[in-house]
């Protein structure tokens, strides 16, 4: 079978390499459709200081199931499923409260460890899920991202009855609108410099705003209906609109950082501890929050689709890279068909 290795920074391959089989606990996956996240763009081009190559890439992703084996009930050959990919050591407190994001031990699919990026793969059933029937493959290879935006949501506490701004109207700075929407909250704003993503916002229902043309404050206030934001999501990952979040939050509000910096940002501290702001991070789910993504899925609480804007055959994987690098800016989430 073909597995796609990035052996060296934008340059990946396709090696023929003896299919895998489900060893006892593990189930064997027909890989139908691989996601594109921001992170694997970093790691392709070599700017992710925890990956080291060669390296298999794949986190986001659905499939068929192929064989299962030895010890694995509850899961049978044809199921479509996806893999929740963020493994803890299992053991330590954190585990045990299950919030294996926060374990020190963490090691990731697609990461560290080998990914889905392979015809067949093979992983330990105790971390695949299993779709509901009918489910798109295409909306199965979201739950990942979905997870990430049920998370962030969460994180602070309640979203119901609150006023939420998202910085950033990227798949993930979309899906946590969407989400917080879908949870309660009494409203929920996108901004966005991206005419295109504000746009596939603006398709969704959500009220989009355009940074940086002065007024933020009193526009996002409008966008509210007149409402200043008890929780600001950061959902780009840099200096300005994390100090935009700190800046327009309300005293005493939270902001979250979902972001991922490239440099380390120059944070307004002085308006953090001023304004009691509660500060947070956000990397990745829980199991609750990836049955809760699951659930939001197939009751069609949140749309998927319009995210989509790409899709590439297996054997074009770099240039699905290349379309998101030489993006003309009417990118979005990038898929692999395999
Ligand atoms: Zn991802
Ligand atoms: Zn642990």
């Amino acid at each position: 079978m073909k597995q796609a290795q990035v052996v060296a920074p934008e340059k990946l391959v396709y090696r023929d390499i003896a299919p895998p089989v489900a060893g006892a606990g593990e189930v064997l996956i027909r890989v139908r459709r691989i996601g594109i996240c921001g992170s694997d763009l970093h790691a392709y081009r070599g700017k992710h200081p925890l990956v080291s190559f060669p390296l298999v890439q794949g986190h986001e992703f659905s499939g068929y199931l192929e064989a299962v084996g030895s010890g694995v009930t509850g899961l049978k050959h044809g199921d479509l499923v996806t893999v929740q990919p963020a493994i803890g050591c299992g053991v330590c407190p954190r585990c045990a409260e299950g919030l294996f994001a926060e374990c020190d031990k963490l090691q990731f699919i697609g990461g560290a460890l080998p990914g889905a990026g392979s015809q067949l793969f093979s992983v330990r059933a105790d971390h695949v899920v299993r779709l509901p029937d009918g489910t798109d493959p295409d909306d199965g290879a979201m739950i990942e991202p979905l997870s990430v935006a049920v998370h962030s949501v969460r994180r602070l506490g309640e979203i119901k009855g609150r006023f939420a701004l998202v910085i950033g109207g990227g798949t993930i700075g979309n899906l946590t609108a969407q989400v917080a929407v879908k949870m309660g909250a009494a409203a929920a704003a996108v901004m966005e410099t991206n005419d295109f993503r504000r746009g596939i916002a603006e398709k969704l229902g959500l009220v989009a705003l355009k940074p940086g043309e002065g007024g933020e404050g009193e526009r996002i206030r409008a966008a509210l209906g007149g409402h200043v934001p008890d929780v600001v999501f950061e959902c780009v990952g840099g200096e300005r609109p994390l100090n935009l979040a700190i800046e327009v939050v309300r005293r005493g509000g939270g902001v979250v950082v979902v972001g991922v910096y490239e440099e380390p940002p120059r944070a307004a501290m002085i308006s953090v501890q001023d304004k009691e702001i509660l500060l947070a991070g956000a990397l990745m789910y829980t199991w609750d929050d990836y049955h809760t993504a699951v659930d939001l899925v197939s009751g069609g609480g949140v749309r998927l689709g319009p995210l989509r804007t790409h899709h590439f055959p297996f054997e074009r994987w770099a240039d699905a890279y290349r379309a998101l690098i030489e993006s003309s800016g009417k990118t979005m989430k990038v898929m692999i068909d395999v």
